[in-house]
């Protein structure tokens, strides 16, 4: 199975062989092409610079993957590819690109979601995580709590009601004066923080549900380092105060979400995932509470070919292929998704 991301900024590929006892095993080759610097000088995505790099870099990233992999195109048997959410010029790319393909090789084609390829992503580790369980989507553009009775089966407990967990700390990295983009920045920043130098709040803990906000955080931040001497210290200092509240935000609605669905295990997945706070304090919780954590490695947190592998790869296993056309949805929820 070839899975192909270019659902925002990245070109994502991979070569995954589907094994349905141990799913990551099969994995072949991945390639990727990050077009952070592209896009650097805006502060910022463009959406039809994207469009336009991700043409650049597809094929090329696949011969990459299937040399990799040692392989031909002629020994693919499906091709698996992001139809949303996302960009629409850039899911476009990814789209023709792959239906072409498997209508040339004469095989079956996929278009995968974005976010349930996320989700997936910890099937790609040893011991990947059985359903039923709970996952926490956090990225970019989305921040989700997820109940997955089966895979496919999906039932959205949480939301955000503005920002994304990972657009705050961009954007709260962007107000302190970091290079975009600031969320993994921002996080190695904070490390050098000192405990209890600032305090945020931990937006909406103070009464049920699962959903969050955490634009109101942004402000707080702002004011804080406004009011500041803006040293570099002081930077470090607010930027763990911010970790800290988002991740302490972050584990409350998690212990919530579980305990409302009666779940005993944890997914964690999307860009925010590889935050070492957020990582470290989810084990603690769940050592405490008794619910297993799974991650994906820090690699396939961010976006990736390998988790459009295989959820494509579970997609085709259970019969589901496309149609002819291109087709891709700009928007799409996850709740809408067939049972796989
Ligand atoms: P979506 O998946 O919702 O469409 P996306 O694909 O742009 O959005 P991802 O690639 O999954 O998002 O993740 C990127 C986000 O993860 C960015 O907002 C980035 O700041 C954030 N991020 C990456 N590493 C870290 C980290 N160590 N700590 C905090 N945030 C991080
Ligand atoms: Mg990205
Ligand atoms: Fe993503």
């Amino acid at each position: 199975m070839l899975g192909i991301e270019t659902s925002c900024d990245e070109t994502g590929v991979a070569i995954l062989r589907w094994e349905p006892a141990a799913p990551g095993g099969g994995l072949l080759a991945h390639a990727l092409y990050s077009q952070i610097k592209l896009h650097a000088d805006y502060g910022g995505v463009v959406p039809e610079l994207a469009s336009r790099d991700h043409v650049r870099k597809l094929l090329p990233l696949v011969r990459e993957a299937l040399a990799e992999a040692g392989m031909t195109p002629a020994d693919l048997g499906g091709v698996a590819y992001t139809a949303g959410p996302g960009l629409v010029g850039a899911l476009l790319v990814g789209a023709a690109a792959g239906r072409a393909l498997a209508w040339a090789l004469g095989v079956p084609a996929i278009g995968v979601h974005h976010m349930e390829g996320h989700l997936l992503a910890p099937l790609l580790e040893e011991e990947p995580p059985q359903p039923p369980f709970v996952a926490l989507l956090v990225s970019g553009g989305h921040s989700l709590l997820v109940q997955v009775k089966a895979i496919g089966e999906y039932t959205i407990l949480g939301d955000t009601l503005d920002d994304a967990a990972g657009e705050a700390f961009d954007k709260t990295a962007k107000m302190m004066g970091l290079p975009y983009p600031g969320g993994p920045a921002l996080a190695r920043l904070a490390e050098q923080g000192r405990p209890g130098a600032f305090r945020f709040s931990r937006p909406m803990t103070d009464r049920p549900g699962l959903d969050f906000s955490f634009s109101g955080l942004k402000t707080q931040v702002l004011l804080a380092w406004q009011q500041s001497d803006q040293g570099e210290q002081t930077r470090a200092d607010i930027a763990r105060a911010f970790e800290e509240a988002i991740v302490d935000t972050l584990v409350i609605k998690c212990r919530r979400a579980l305990e409302a669905a009666g779940a005993q295990r944890l997914v964690i997945a999307g860009g925010v995932g590889a935050n070492r706070r957020l990582r470290a304090e989810l084990a603690a919780a769940g050592e405490k509470d008794g619910f297993r954590t799974y991650f994906p490695r820090l690699a396939f947190c961010t976006d990736n070919g390998a988790m459009i592998a295989l959820a494509g790869a579970i997609r085709l296993a259970s019969g589901q292929h496309q149609g002819e056309a291109v087709e891709v949805r700009p928007r799409w929820n996850l709740e809408d998704l067939p049972a796989a």
